[in-house]
């Protein structure tokens, strides 16, 4: 079946990514969603003539009203827009690629409607995982990952009946541009050093989390989630070459990997054909050409973000939102040069420490609790 797509945030990476694989696959577009880049939604718009155009700022979303004034593609803003698209008729599938916590409540939606969602949000899982898995067993709505770890787990888990003959999930991580260096060392490293991921082309906040280890932080606990298992049964290697995107140990010792180059239109594609396979133009991995393959111990004394995120994927409740929003400030005002690279973990933990925790939170409770994280770190940073 060729699929209609619902694309939140349509002028990233992954978004831009998801578009060339709907442009290579023959997909639908019912609905494009961005903050405020008029230009590159203009021309994607006049491509793939969606029904509905979002931009969540609304002063963007008015210049492209009056520039999409000669087609049929209707124009929204704000929370209500992004509701619009994640629910539009037309689609069947939802691909959440939004950065940060705001596609929450697009994803929630989303689900009510029986989407398949191709999730590509983490920051959802982390925060309100048991919400959304919860939400998507009521209405039997399809989560299939595209984060590339997530992906590669989800395929290695075709044919696995019964989850309990899981014993570990391991992840795969890059290591990011800083690998082997100590703490006081990356005290200097600048916007420009941490935006140097050795492998993989992303957008800025998750080529940062990837420099901090927050990002494999942030996929430890999307893992606990997306399959409902302890913190225990989900680990993390570094694999400098990221070549092995991520592995299932099963309780007979069997290890099952998916391999192949770094490239997110694959886990995209996939997550648009599950449970077929369709063909690629990109070329596959060259097994006799690839480097060798190296696994080791991720740092956690250097990269303390890597710890922190550990610790809040055990305590649970609200502690996961808490450090998500914390980090999400951090990392823009690192980004516009605000903060050093080593405030980053220092002004998570500062808001963990200050911020009230509640333990089986409501998604009010998640929202509150992403929001003291926010102000606290912005009032540190003042
Ligand atoms: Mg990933």
């Amino acid at each position: 079946m060729t699929r209609t797509i619902a694309l939140l945030g349509s002028t990233g990476s992954i978004g831009r990514q998801t578009l060339e694989v709907a442009r290579e696959l023959g997909l639908g577009v019912a609905a494009l969603t961005a903050n405020s880049s008029v230009d590159l939604i203009e021309a994607q718009a006049r491509e793939f003539s969606p029904r509905l155009a979002v931009l969540y700022d609304a002063d963007a979303a008015n210049e492209l009203r009056r520039r999409l004034a000669d087609t049929d593609v209707e124009v929204l803003s704000g929370m209500d827009g992004l509701l619009a698209a994640a629910t539009v008729d037309e689609a069947d599938t939802v691909v959440t690629a939004v950065v940060g916590m705001i596609g929450l409540r697009p994803t929630l939606a989303a689900i009510e409607r029986k989407k398949r969602i191709a999730l590509a949000n983490k920051e959802t899982l982390v925060c309100a995982g048991a919400l959304v898995m919860d939400a998507a067993d009521k209405y039997g709505a399809e989560l299939v990952p595209v984060d590339s770890e997530h992906s590669a787990i989800f395929q290695c888990l075709q044919g696995c009946r019964d989850r309990s003959e899981i014993k570990r999930l391991i992840l795969t991580c890059s290591g990011g541009p800083f690998y082997g260096l100590s703490f006081d060392e990356l005290a200097g490293k600048t916007r420009a050093d941490a935006l140097r991921h050795p492998n993989w082309t992303m957008g800025a906040k998750i080529t940062v989390d990837s420099a901090t280890l927050m990002n494999k932080g942030l996929e430890i606990i999307e893992a606990m989630r997306l399959y409902r298992l302890p913190l225990s049964k989900v680990a993390a290697v570094i694999h400098r070459q990221s070549i092995v995107h991520s592995l299932v140990e099963f309780r007979d010792g069997a290890l099952l990997a998916q391999l192949g180059t770094p490239d997110m239109k694959l886990p995209i594609r996939y997550a648009m054909t599950y449970p077929y396979r369709a063909p690629s133009p990109a070329e596959p991995l060259d097994l006799l050409s690839c480097p060798p393959l190296t696994f080791a111990e991720p740092d956690e004394h250097t990269f303390r973000c890597l710890r922190i995120a550990r610790t809040c994927a055990e305590a649970g409740g609200t502690s996961c939102a808490i450090m998500n929003g914390a980090n999400e400030v951090a990392v823009y005002a690192f980004l516009r040069e605000r903060i050093g690279f080593n405030d980053i973990p220092a002004l998570v933990q500062a808001a963990l420490d200050e911020t009230p925790q509640v333990s089986n939170p409501a998604l009010s409770d998640i929202l509150e609790a992403d929001r003291l994280a926010r102000e606290s770190v912005r009032a540190r940073i003042r």
